[in-house]
């Protein structure tokens, strides 16, 4: 008897779901929106408005003064966060597959974004240690240096790119183990940027910024 009323549950449950299931927005619909999103300037501003409370914050730890003989530092992602692709995701119409993306990363033209760029001349420019930490391979560091050089990132601390030992990692694994490393070396990770909650989670940053991003998902 009560397996019989499991079964009926279940049953329900499945008819209860496909009741839910209404037809979703047309995909042109929805890509119309990241477009306009984007086109509108509502994207740079909302990126531009999380800046400026990590710059405000870069600037009260900077009055603390309370880092001892610890090196500051503030950690980046790369795309989406330095670096704009969304040129490229345009044109594939926000698709595409990892060859083609990866196709290109390596022109190496992505525009910087213009408010982390601010951020981390500021950043230099008060002694700060500005350390990038992307998802992309150690195999594409050099197009990588030339895209960061041509949008106007220079002088940086360091540029962590995924070895090997971590190429079938989640970014909310990887990402952590080199802040910890950073950590280790003497670093104070004040602040840790990027556009995806797996570039954030995990520890050894004090306070993140996660920057907009509704044009694709990583973990
Ligand atoms: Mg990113």
């Amino acid at each position: 008897m009560i397996q019989k009323g499991i079964a009926y549950s279940l049953c329900l449950m499945a008819i209860s779901t496909s009741v839910i299931a209404k037809e979703p927005k047309n995909l042109d619909t929805y890509k119309n929106g990241l477009i306009a999103y984007h086109d509108s300037g509502n994207y740079l501003y909302d990126i531009d408005d999380v800046i400026k409370h990590a710059l405000s914050y870069v600037q009260l730890r900077l009055e603390q003064n309370t880092h001892g003989n610890k090196k500051l530092a503030i950690v980046l992602d790369i795309d989406e966060t330095a670096l704009s692709t969304y040129d490229n995701m345009l044109k594939r119409g926000f698709g595409g597959t990892w060859d083609d993306i990866h196709r290109d990363m390596q022109e190496a033209k992505a525009p910087a974004i213009m408010p982390t760029l601010q951020l981390y001349r500021y950043a230099k420019a008060h002694g700060i240690a500005v350390i990038f930490i992307t998802g992309r391979r150690e195999a594409d560091r050099a197009l990588t240096e030339s895209n960061l050089l041509a949008a106007g990132y220079k002088d940086w601390d360091g540029l962590i790119l995924r070895s090997k030992e971590y190429d079938y990692s989640l970014a909310s694994v990887y990402k952590p183990a080199m802040r910890k490393h950073l950590q280790e070396l003497g670093y104070d990770i004040i602040l840790n940027i990027g556009d995806q909650k797996s570039d954030l989670v995990g520890g050894y940053a004090d306070k993140t910024f996660k920057l907009s991003n509704p044009y694709y998902f990583l973990n």
